[in-house]
């Protein structure tokens, strides 16, 4: 019989306890670190202790100076309400910078507005190019265009796209794809004919174009996020499609003025400058809530704000929700003067393909800035 085997028994119990009591403590601790690692602080540490191969953005903006305008208008030239100078004395008087008067198949030569070109406020070509296609309405306009292109019938909604753009970039001109959901007519196959439009319509105030859509149609963000998650590279536009300024004509759509804007990245509010701006598709959209300051560069998103009354969602391609984000406050500059600043940022992860915001005030009215492209 073997004296030891007891011993080496015991010994044996004594090891598998400390190894289990060394494997409970390793889960443990082990535990604990992925709970802290949870904190953002210690995601920020690991951040720069290992730079992620990392992933930035394709632009860079620092924006704080926007021009605002509105790309469809309509006046008493075809179907608006009033008279294309009173019209644009009412943009001019109520906060604009610019104004596109885009009626039917009609030219407005922004050189030679009605007597309105001053310092703070500019006239630019317009023109809504007003087509059919399959028995629905195709409409695209044309801003800041040489001369009138007209209309036309087309056999199907991509051919009548198609044209207008073609056009409309032989000009040099900027093509805005209005109301795709307007008799839904179009889808974003359709859209993806408009080759080389810089712009999108995704709302308006027109109470017959139904932005939101429905039950059973998509909403034109839907379809402007479905041709941005092709690869497809166009800037969102929202408008008023104004045709009711007075109101006291029944007969024409009842679109009022200052539902929906543009605020364009320009230093001046020159024509050159807007134009140039609308066709690198450097603005965001808005229908009520504004932002001061944007800015896109490494791997930072940031929007500052008036309020921090709004939801501002982070958003991938196919709608993907990244973050939702209430704006906080930030430092202020000391001077008493100074409005307080509210800001939103979103720091990329390396997974998006492009990040866009959406901003939404408690009384549901949105803004949305462009989809901004990621490097990697
Ligand atoms: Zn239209
Ligand atoms: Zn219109």
């Amino acid at each position: 019989m073997d004296e030891e085997a007891p011993k080496r028994r015991r010994r044996g119990r004594v090891l598998r306890a400390s190894v289990l009591a060394i494997a409970s403590a390793t889960l443990l601790i082990g535990g604990a670190l992925i709970r802290r690692a949870d904190s953002a602080d210690l995601q920020d540490v690991a951040r720069e202790l290992f730079p992620a191969p990392s992933a930035s953005f394709m632009d860079r903006l620092d924006v704080s100076v926007f021009q605002r305008g509105n790309l469809h208008t309509h006046s008493a030239r075809t179907d608006g309400d009033s008279p294309a100078q009173v019209v644009i004395d009412w943009y001019r008087t109520h906060g604009y910078q610019f104004l596109a008067l885009t009626d039917h198949n009609t030219y407005l030569d922004g050189a030679r507005p009605p007597e309105v070109q001053d310092h703070d406020f500019v006239v630019i070509p317009g023109e809504e190019i007003t087509m059919v296609a399959a028995m629905q309405p195709v409409h695209v306009n044309a801003i800041c265009t040489k001369e009138r292109i007209g209309g036309g019938t087309f056999r199907t909604p991509g051919a009548a796209l198609a044209w207008a753009t073609a056009k409309i970039l032989a000009q040099d001109g900027v093509a805005i794809v209005n109301h795709p959901n307007f008799h839904w007519a179009l889808d974003p196959e359709h859209i993806a004919e408009a080759k080389g439009a810089q712009l999108l319509e995704i709302w308006s105030g027109h109470p017959h174009v139904r932005s939101d859509g429905d039950e059973g149609h998509a909403s034109a963000e839907a379809k402007w996020d479905q041709v941005l998650s092709s690869g497809r590279s166009i800037a969102a536009v929202a408008v008023d499609d104004m045709h009711a300024l007075t109101g006291l004509n029944k007969n024409v759509p009842q679109a009022p003025p200052g539902v929906a804007w543009v605020e364009v990245f320009a230093e001046e509010t020159s024509q050159e400058a807007i134009c140039e701006a609308l066709a690198a598709g450097k603005l965001y959209a808005s229908a009520g809530p504004r932002i001061t300051h944007l800015g896109v560069g490494d791997d930072r998103f940031t929007l500052d704000v008036e309020t921090p009354e709004l939801k501002v969602e982070f958003l991938d391609h196919g709608g993907q929700l990244l973050a939702s984000e209430q704006p906080e406050a930030v430092e202020d500059s000391g001077d008493d003067e100074a409005r307080p600043v509210y800001r939103a940022s979103y720091r990329l992860n390396g997974t998006e393909r492009f990040v866009r915001a959406r901003l939404t005030a408690p009384d549901g009215k949105r803004a949305w800035t462009q989809a901004y492209w990621v490097a990697r």
